[in-house]
């Protein structure tokens, strides 16, 4: 991570830096806790590396908790995704650990505070609960079983645990204050029965399982956790977190600290939303590169390093802000720029036959790998009588300001000689198939005297070049923030994906790895696709313009 800018002071880093000065804590540690029930998306990166940043950066630890108290919507396959992203973006856990290796103690912790008379069951169904508990501006009301006795209690919890009741029959709730003004303290529910479903860590072992408010805070302070992380919308749980751990025999109690999310523009980050666009079809995968998963990201052809830059640059606050889709892009754009060997490649290939060159020739030349940086090298370019350039360098008719290949006028082919547009050879239809040209051998390296080139333009071998399909990318929706008029789906951009398949590459490109990545000059910075295309073509995807388009 050596020539990255570091980390930013933030209040988080400000908190620990006291906390390590005054000496309430000799070690830092903190947690990355997904809940496997989804791919991360960028919005959690900012969660990892300000959590992994901190531990990396004030010699401490982070570790990687699955919270996984929902088994009906989590998978064993999300956890390794989960993993295999962590790691990519080039962290490593102290330790692996998932909520559901503590069942046990949470159990145990929970016949604590039934035996302080601090939880109770209750048999209230969730709608009675929820009539209970009042609103923001009235009080709630006590459940009739509050005052249940210990030992009613113990035995009650004990049968749930048994398997005795039915889903929704029961709850275990905390004993705290119904006329609480924070709802979350008015009598939560700790415990909850689920039947039927194997979870994958514990299997069928449980039909009771702990809720978050529970679990996360004795989770924590299990693993010796000094600073709990999270995001805002938590902040309204820090008093039952901080009640948990207050009311349990557990010394350690971590500090929870919350901060703003991220949002972004032209994408939806809840994974209900992207659970949706894979179900339904309206992309290809948890992967696909205009997902704002990591995985899509990765695919798409972002760097590690660009993606850690980009949570850099946002910085960590308390208050919600949504972030333009630019600066994650240029994160992207600055990265390549400085490391993306150069290419070519002919997206929509015009034919140019050049007259006055021999038909079986093949001439070597050198174009170098980056223009500011020399140790990159060069790779060679090979030139034939027909090559391939784009339709759209060249007319008929154009003004001066046109600076590419006009009949009747000379542009310069990249890395290579100047050219004549002489004529063009038209199909029935009247469409322009073929260009004839003539090319200018003294002009290798040096420009014709007394003539004028209009400008250089890309090209690739016609004889040599390699076909290839290549993806272009748009934005996934059409508006900033999608759904806002109600339905999210309604707001996706038709054009996000346009697949071009007559695409031509320089033969340097023969055997690209996937995941490499190059700046196809004039045209962007493309990443090779992990999948080739059903006729065993190889498959580009575009990471980024050249330019930012859309800013203004
Ligand atoms: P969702 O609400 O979309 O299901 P989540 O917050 O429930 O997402 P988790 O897997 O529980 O997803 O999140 C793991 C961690 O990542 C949490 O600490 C959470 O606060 C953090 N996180 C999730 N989304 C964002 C975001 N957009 N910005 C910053 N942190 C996030
Ligand atoms: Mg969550």
């Amino acid at each position: 991570m050596s020539g990255e800018t570091p980390a930013p002071k933030n209040f988080i880093r400000q908190i620990i830096e006291q906390d390590l000065a005054s000496g309430k804590h000799a070690a830092i540690r903190t947690r990355f806790p997904p809940e496997p029930n989804g791919f991360l998306h960028i919005g959690h990166a900012k969660s990892i590396v300000l959590n992994f940043g901190i531990g990396k950066d004030y010699q401490g630890s982070t570790n990687l908790r699955f919270d996984d108290t929902n088994p009906a919507k989590e998978e064993e396959a999300f956890v390794r995704a989960i993993e295999a992203d962590v790691r990519w973006l080039g962290y490593q856990w102290a330790e692996l650990r998932f909520a559901s290796d503590y069942f046990e103690q949470l159990h145990d912790y929970a016949v604590e505070l039934i035996r302080a008379g601090k939880a109770y069951v209750c048999d209230l169904s969730a709608d009675e609960v929820r009539e209970y508990r009042g609103t923001l501006t009235e009080p709630g009301r006590e459940s009739p079983f509050r005052d249940r006795s210990v030992a009613e209690n113990l035995e009650l919890f004990e049968r749930m645990r048994a398997g005795e009741f039915e889903d929704g029959s029961r709850t275990l709730r905390a004993k705290i204050d119904m006329a609480s003004p924070n709802i979350n303290m008015r009598d939560p529910a700790l415990y909850r029965i689920r039947h039927g479903l194997i979870h994958h860590q514990t299997g069928d072992a449980w039909c009771i399982y702990p809720m978050y408010d529970f679990t996360h805070p004795i989770s924590d302070a299990i693993e010796g956790i000094t600073h709990s992380l999270c995001t805002l919308e938590f902040e309204d749980h820090r008093p039952l977190y901080d009640w948990v751990l207050d009311n349990i025999s557990i010394a350690c109690h971590p500090r929870q600290i919350e901060f703003a999310r991220l949002n972004l523009e032209y994408t939806v980050m809840s994974k209900r939303k992207l659970t949706q666009l894979v179900s339904e079809g309206h992309v290809s995968g948890w992967d696909d590169p205009r997902m704002p998963t990591i995985a899509g990201l990765r695919r798409r052809g972002y760097t590690p390093e660009s993606i850690r830059q980009f949570c850099n640059a946002i910085g960590v606050t308390r208050s919600d802000s949504t972030v333009e889709m630019g600066v994650l892009e240029n994160a992207i754009r600055t990265d390549l720029d400085a490391h993306a060997p150069r290419r070519m490649a002919v997206l929509r290939p015009l034919k140019l036959v050049i007259s006055n060159w021999p038909a079986d020739q093949v001439e070597t030349l050198q174009g170098p790998n980056h223009p500011k940086d020399e140790d990159m090298g060069s790779r060679e370019l090979l030139l034939t009588r027909e090559v391939y350039i784009d339709r759209d360098d060249f007319r008929e008719e154009a003004n001066k300001k046109y600076k590419r290949l006009v009949l009747g006028s000379e542009v310069r082919l990249r890395n290579a000689y100047v050219i004549r547009a002489d004529e063009v050879i038209r199909d029935d239809s009247g469409e322009i198939v073929e260009v004839h040209c003539s090319y200018d051998p003294e002009t290798l390296g040096k420009n014709p005297e007394g003539r004028k080139v209009r400008g250089v333009i890309h090209w690739v071998s016609a004889e040599r070049g390699i076909p290839a399909q290549v993806r272009l990318h748009d934005r996934l929706f059409r508006v900033p923030n999608p759904g806002r008029g109600g339905d999210f789906l309604a707001d996706l951009n038709p054009d996000s994906l346009r697949v071009l398949e007559d695409c031509v590459l320089e033969p340097a490109l023969e055997g690209a790895q996937a995941g490499s990545r190059f700046q196809f000059e004039r045209e962007g910075y493309f990443c090779r696709d992990i999948e080739d295309a059903s006729d065993g073509r190889p498959v580009f995807n575009e990471v980024v313009s050249l330019r930012d388009s859309w800013g203004g």
